[in-house]
């Protein structure tokens, strides 16, 4: 049986994906976390690093693990520009709760430079994760970056990176680089139906419709 474990960095989450030999890890967290990830990877044969996307709060450990662990990086090829500046990708916000964490993220991405990692695998639209030993897929969820991409568990448990946010409440992303695709992103996982989803930030619900 797969199973999801939840790793608390801050106020986001990354993810292992086991199955009791594989795992694969989803996000890297904050360089703060670094060890705390590297030690919830312990005992599960994790082979691969997946990002939901390329923000410092999700990738900034991905050099690290990614060395430690001797293991490659995926992502979608649409977040790269990412890896040298969060800014490549203008962010958006339009309601008031968000633009401060805009404003707050903004101060971030100035600051933090990611040590630079380069992914060797790039994922897109229904992509298997079985050569790593695990059954997965992956959902593109475009509109929070460009290149924003979530896993989906069994057709039961789905990762979604900040393509939603229950940050302080269950939302669409409070924080966008385009505001319609990040509004298709939220009705293509509400059309996915019965799942758990696993944000980047906040606790896992069940889904349900985003929009309304
Ligand atoms: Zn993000």
């Amino acid at each position: 049986m797969t199973e999801i474990h939840r790793i608390k960095c801050g106020n986001g989450n990354c993810y292992i994906i086991e199955n009791g030999s594989s795992g694969v890890l989803i996000d890297t967290g904050k360089k703060e976390y670094a060890a705390k990830v590297l030690e919830a990877c312990r005992g599960y044969n994790v082979k691969l690093i997946v990002l939901t996307h390329a923000h410092f709060d999700h990738a900034e450990n991905a050099a690290e693990i990614s060395e430690r662990l001797g293991i490659p990086i995926a992502m979608s090829e649409k977040d790269v520009d990412l890896i040298s500046s969060n800014n490549a990708q203008q962010l958006y916000s339009d309601t008031f709760l968000g633009k401060i964490v805009l404003s707050v993220s903004l101060k971030d991405f100035s600051k933090r430079a990611m040590p630079p990692f380069k992914p060797t695998v790039f994922l897109h639209e229904g992509d298997s994760l079985s050569e790593y030993g695990i059954d997965a897929r992956i959902i593109e969820l475009p509109g929070h970056t460009d290149g924003s991409i979530g896993i989906d568990v069994e057709t039961k448990h789905l990762i979604i990176g900040d393509a939603l946010m229950n940050m302080f409440y269950p939302t669409v992303s409070m924080l966008y680089h385009n505001k319609k695709e990040m509004l298709e992103s939220a009705k293509k996982i509400s059309a996915l139906g019965s799942r758990t989803v696993f944000f980047g930030h906040g606790k896992p619900i069940v889904n349900k419709q985003w929009i309304k």
